[in-house]
Formats: C-alpha cells, structure tokens, sequence
C-alpha cells in the first residue's frame, strides 16, 4: 500500500489535496453528491491535524469560456460547506500571484477550494499536458501533496501526477479504501466474472476494451459504447453516439471474442430533432435519421441470463441517457436484475454510482468506487500512473 496521510507528520501544515469533484450534472444543478462525500475523511483528518487545506479538482472537459461557465466548482463549494458545516474560502484563480494572494490570507484551520484546474487547459492544456511550471507553481504554496482523487489517477495531469515532481506526496483515506477494496476483489475474482460498460466515453473507454476482454468471461455492452460495436458489425446506428476511430479495432475484438460479447438486440431511438419522437426498435430497425439512447427490455432480459450464471460483475456506464426519464429504463432494469443477482457487483464511475443512488440501491451492492476509467485500469494493470508517483509504505 501507498504511504498514506496517516504515516506522516502533518500538523499544523499546509496541504494541497487533490480531490475528484468531477460530478455528475444536470442543468447545473449536482446530480450525486457521493464524491464530495468520499472526500470528506480526509478532511476531518486534515482539519483535526490544524492543517490549511487548499483543494484542488477538475470537474468536465474545459475547451471554450462557455465550458467555464458550466463547470465551475462554486456549486461544489457550497455543497462541500454544507456537508461540513464550515465556512470554505473560494479562489476563482487558479494560478499565480492572485492565488498566493487568497492562501496567503488564511490561516491553519482554513479550507481554500481553487476553481476548477481545467480552466488552465485554456489556452495550452497546461493542466491536461501535464505542464511542469503549472505543477511547480501549486507545489510552491504548500508543504505536502496528498492525493485523494482516486478517479483521477489513471491521468497524468499537472495536479494528480506532475505535482508529485516537487513535494512529498501521499495518498488520502478515500483512495487507500477504494485501492485496499480493488486488491482485495483482484486476489481472487470469482468466475464466471462479467464486465458490463456502457455509458459515452468511448474515446476513453474502448481502448481498455482490448485489454479487459482478456480479463473477464463476459462482456455486456450498452450506451455508446454498444453504438460503436453495432457499427463495427456494419449495423445502422443512425446518428447515435459512436467513437468512428475505434471502428476498425472493434472489427478484430468481434472477431475474436464472438462467445464473449454480447450487444444490444433492441433499442430505444429518439430523434435529434423532433423531442416528442420516441420508438421500440429491433437493433436491424433503425433508420439513419434516429438515434439511439437506451437499450430495450429483449437486451436487459438477454443479459440477465448472463447475470444469473455470474459470481463477480463489474459495472461502469449506463446503458443509455438515463438523466432523460424516458431513456431511463434500460439502466434501471438492469439495476433491479443486479440487486436481485447472487454475484458481488461492484460500480465505478460517476454516473453509475450517481444512477444506483438515485435508485436507492447504493447498499445492495458489494463497493461502489468513484472513478469508472480508473477502476478499468486498476483491473487491467494495477500500475496507476499518479500511484506509481507515491511512495509505498
Ligand atoms: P461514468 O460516469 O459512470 O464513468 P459515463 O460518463 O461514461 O459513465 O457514461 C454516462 C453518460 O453516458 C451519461 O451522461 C449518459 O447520458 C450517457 N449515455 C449513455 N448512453 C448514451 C447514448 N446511447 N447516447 C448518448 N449518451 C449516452
Ligand atoms: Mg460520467
């Protein structure tokens, strides 16, 4: 394990923690609020510990200004004071002398939430490239690192992974809980052990595919994710959601692992266009100009077949819009068909969690973990590269 908060001296210092507020949204309001929750141990920890804590966290893609108005942290800052009965001081910079300015006026005891660190991705992606003079400039206003963004760790940006250059780092007790869990599930997977992904970050997400088929017995698939596959297969996806770079590649893991993919046989389609259009489709029904943005109960009846024969099942991703009440039943029936599994199910990722919370199923289930892509990784090759940066015990 990690060297961790606990098994150094930080009294009376300041600390720069990394967390993942990266939540789920919808219409600007927090959808789920699990990972301000998990991050709130080490708070107390850090707080008991007389410590000034400048946190800082990413939260969406930030391309444009109008991405930074969506995504600000401001709506975070009020949840997290709120959950914390206290009073947090807010940087709307995030960098530079006018940063220095706000750490500098407060004292131990104090919490400073920077603004969202993507907001650097504007204009140089400094924070996404991982640029050193941006990770040096946060090393300088503070004496530890600790890193609690677990979700975040299978990224090397300047706050997760460059920042460790220049400060001694540790990790922090949500990412010791979540990586104790993730060895104790990899010790001993119990088979037949199924994957189920789903969800829209195909760019991300269809590369781990290559590896974590090798891994599992059963791969289920749904959401984009599923879009891309249908396509590979020279099916009309109309204007779903699909990542067309991956096509070619899915062709071959189709090919090669026929027994142990299973796709969608019907779908729900929406049109882009037209918001009244919903329709029933089989998966050879759909037209061009449809999209598709849920699976349909035939899919959900032939996966829980899959389910019923599994004794570990990992899930990350929905298996359509879900936040679209009409695009939510594909991801609440395979819910239910989980709950009511004898397997150990285990979530990662922010709008899966988010969807099983909303469900009120959050203790039916053996681990929810926050981060969906860095759990992939973990089960594929546990080397997380903003680990890798921290010194074991
Ligand atoms: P997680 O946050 O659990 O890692 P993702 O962010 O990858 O999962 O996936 C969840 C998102 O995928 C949701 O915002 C959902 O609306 C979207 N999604 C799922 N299926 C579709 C689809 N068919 N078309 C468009 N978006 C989809
Ligand atoms: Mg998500």
């Amino acid at each position: 394990m990690k060297i961790t908060v606990k098994d150094i001296d930080l009294k009376d210092k300041t600390i720069l923690l990394r967390c993942d507020y990266n939540v789920p949204l919808k219409d600007g309001v927090i959808l789920d609020n699990s990972k301000i929750l998990s991050s709130l141990d080490t708070i107390k920890y850090l707080l008991e510990n007389n410590c000034k804590i400048i946190i800082l966290s990413h939260l969406g893609k930030v391309k444009n200004e109008e991405d930074k108005k969506k995504y600000s942290l401001i709506m975070v800052k009020d949840e997290l004071s709120k959950l914390l009965n206290k009073e947090i001081v807010f940087s709307p910079f995030t960098s530079g002398i006018k940063l220095n300015e706000v750490v500098n006026k407060c004292e131990n005891g104090d919490i400073i939430l920077v603004e969202n660190t993507r907001f650097e991705d504007i204009p140089n992606n400094l924070e996404s490239s991982n640029d050193s003079q941006l990770a040096l400039s946060w090393s300088e206003l503070t004496d530890v690192f600790v890193n609690d963004a677990f979700a975040s760790s299978h990224r090397k940006h300047a706050s997760t992974y460059g920042i460790t250059k220049y400060l001694e780092s540790v990790i922090g007790l949500s990412m010791e809980k979540e990586l104790l869990m993730l060895e104790k599930i990899t010790n001993n997977i119990e088979r037949p052990y199924t994957v189920i992904m789903g969800g829209a970050k195909c760019d991300e997400k269809i590369p781990l595919i290559k590896n974590i088929i090798n891994e599992c017995d059963y791969l289920l698939l749904g959401g984009g994710i599923a879009n891309t596959f249908l396509k590979a297969l020279g099916l009309e996806v109309g204007m779903s959601l699909v990542s067309e770079k991956e096509i070619n590649e899915i062709k071959q893991i189709l090919i090669n692992n026929k027994n142990k993919i299973l796709l969608p046989i019907d779908v729900i389609v929406g049109n882009e266009t037209n918001d009244n259009y919903i329709n029933h489709k089989n998966i050879n029904e759909v037209t061009s100009s449809e999209v598709i943005f849920d699976v349909g109960l035939n899919t959900i009846a032939m996966y829980n077949e899959i389910i019923e024969k599994s004794k570990t099942i990992f899930v990350n991703g929905t298996m359509g819009k879900y936040e679209e009440f009409k695009y939510s039943n594909g991801t609440k029936a395979l819910l239910a068909n989980l709950k009511d599994s004898n397997a150990k199910v285990y979530f990662g990722g922010g709008d899966s969690v988010s969807a099983v919370n909303s469900l009120g199923y959050s203790d039916a289930f053996e681990y929810l973990f926050t981060g969906g892509g860095a759990t992939l990784e973990y089960l594929i090759d546990k080397n997380l590269p903003c680990l890798s940066v921290i010194k074991d015990k």
